[in-house]
């Protein structure tokens, strides 16, 4: 059995005590343990900020994104392993876990990319100047520093390595060091391709350090210019932002939470074959099994005009019994388990608590069933299963409970863009809204409605059903977070993501030197 360690202050931490054992969710067979007990979490913050802090501020975007070419590089090679890890430590099967590792190298490409464009310069100057007094003697010009502090990333369970670089990537593209905090559940991917990094030195030390395990005190810890990047759910976010250092010293806290993201299907989709139902169909029923339904994106609730409703649950049943539960060992396999008994215990509770709230199910269990090619009674096998609310405004469960597996929830509504924007906005801010209709009037009005309750809008169509890849790709090109219970967040989405670990001084006087100092061309 493997004991994960925690690189800090320059070296490899193992603890003495405290472990936590982590199983593989096939066969319930422990394959690792945990601890970060006695790790000098005060000593880790130092070290990122006078040694990892220095060294990235010192390089210009073209050296971070070499840098980041590198590390890309490095993972790459070592793809094989990683899926190997992700299949025995989260459950994924191979395609499942390249959507992380893949998803992680992608990202680092394109942030590469954004570094080599950038140049030669420390500074971030934004936009034009402005004249602000009667002549240039008295200018003005925005500009974007690297903020000297420490980026801490707390991840979610289900993206051990996109979670992990999709931050890094960012951050040291600003210039400021990690400090990462995967989650323990699965943190046997995380640690491998922290150490694939780090020994390859890849990276300046200080600049990429690892707490395998619980943090201790390090949130307390944080000052005004760290900056604390957190995905999980939106229970433990509002326990982790409410810190008296966080609030008084007004340290940047970025969240992405969960969220009850939304496909809606148009009437003019909905009432013919062609494409765009299609690729509705593949969209929705790909959501449901990727990951065991473990995405932050996965479609939860399924707006269907009243009249194709009934034609619509029997053509997405079709497709989800396509779906082979099991080990993914066993190369038949298409959906592995859910990653913990946690999170096997939260989904039945789910489905329970729906079902005491008028909803149905419509396919598939609802819990748990032994998985092929695992051990009887052994591993969190959760099939596919489709519930139905008929009345989607006095449900008010399926706009509120996040069930984090392969759930998604068909509901009625009666055709006019403007109701469908509505029920959207009921889950209180989402991530993801995926919208089926060739039709721009009614596009308009739903993205009216519905566009500020929703950090992306997917639209699906005759046009891009050829090419769109999914709603639930989370694209380094597109802004990643949402509104309200999303978290509030911004992410990715080129600059968006990388401005989070800078910060933005504005810069007056002489027009010369001022843009001498805001590194203008
Ligand atoms: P979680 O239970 O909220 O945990 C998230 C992270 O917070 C883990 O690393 C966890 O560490 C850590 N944590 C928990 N309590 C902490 C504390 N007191 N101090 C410091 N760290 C603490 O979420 P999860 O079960 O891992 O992930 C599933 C949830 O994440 C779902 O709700 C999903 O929607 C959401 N999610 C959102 C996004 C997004 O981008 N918006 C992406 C992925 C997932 P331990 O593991 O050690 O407990």
């Amino acid at each position: 059995m493997k004991t994960l360690r925690s690189y800090v202050s320059g070296e490899w931490y193992v603890a003495t005590e405290g472990y936590v054992p982590l199983v593989n969710p096939s066969t319930e067979e422990e394959i690792a343990r945990v601890s970060a007990a006695g790790l000098d979490v005060a000593a880790a913050l130092d070290h990122a900020r006078t040694e990892g802090g220095p060294a990235l501020r010192a390089m210009t975007f073209a050296e971070r994104g070499a840098m980041l070419k590198n590390v890309m590089k490095a993972l790459r090679q070592h793809r094989d392993e990683l899926l190997d890890l992700s299949l025995e430590n989260t459950g994924t099967t191979r395609p499942d876990g390249s959507f992380d590792v893949d998803g992680a190298t992608g990202t680092l490409y394109f942030y590469s990319g954004l570094g080599q464009s950038l140049g030669d310069r420390k500074l971030l100057p934004e936009g034009e100047g402005m004249q602000l007094g009667k002549s240039e003697g008295f200018w003005g010009h925005h500009t974007l520093v690297p903020r000297r502090g420490v980026a801490v990333a707390i991840n979610a369970f289900n993206f051990p390595a996109w979670g992990l670089f999709e931050k890094a990537a960012c951050a040291w593209l600003a210039g400021m060091p990690m400090l990462a905090k995967p989650a323990t559940a699965t943190a046997v991917v995380a640690e491998r391709a922290a150490e694939i990094v780090i020994q390859g030195g890849l990276v300046p030390e200080g600049a990429f350090q690892l707490i395998c395990g619980g943090p201790g005190e390090l949130l307390d810890l944080l000052g005004p210019l760290d900056v604390l990047a957190f995905t999980g759910s939106a229970d433990t976010a509002a326990k982790l932002r409410d810190r008296d250092n966080l609030r008084t010293l007004n340290t940047r806290v970025n969240v992405e939470a969960d969220s009850l993201n939304a496909a809606v299907l148009a009437p003019d989709v909905a009432s013919q074959t062609g494409p765009a139902y299609d690729l509705f169909l593949k969209d929705v029923a790909r959501e449901i099994r990727q990951k065991t339904g473990q995405k932050c994106t996965a479609v939860r609730r399924i707006f269907l005009p009243e009249e194709a409703i009934d034609k619509v649950q029997r053509d997405l049943v079709a497709q989800l019994e396509e779906v082979v539960t099991g080990n993914p060992e066993d190369d038949s396999v298409t959906m592995g388990p859910l990653a913990t008994k946690q999170q096997l215990e939260d989904c039945e509770r789910g489905v329970e608590e729906m079902l005491k709230q008028g909803v149905r199910v419509v396919y598939g269990p609802g819990q748990r069933r032994d998985g092929k090619g695992a051990p009887e009674g052994k591993g969190y096998f959760f099939p596919p299963t489709l519930l139905r609310a008929d009345d989607p405004d006095a449900a008010q469960i399926v706009h509120t409970r996040e069930i984090f597996g392969p759930v998604a929830t068909l509901m009625p509504y009666d055709g006019r863009a403007e109701q469908a924007g509505k029920l959207v906005a009921q889950g209180g801010g989402t991530l993801v809204t995926s919208v089926y209709s060739n039709s721009p009037s009614w596009l308009h009005v739903l993205a009216d409605v519905a566009g500020s309750w929703t950090g992306r809008i997917y639209v699906g169509s005759d046009g891009s059903s050829e090419v769109a890849l999914g709603s639930g790709i989370a694209m380094p090109a597109s802004l990643h977070g949402g509104p309200g219970r999303a978290g509030g967040g911004e992410e990715l989405g080129g600059l968006v993501g990388v401005k989070r670990y800078m910060q933005r001084v504005a810069l007056q006087g002489d027009r010369e030197l001022v843009e001498g100092l805001a590194g203008v061309d």
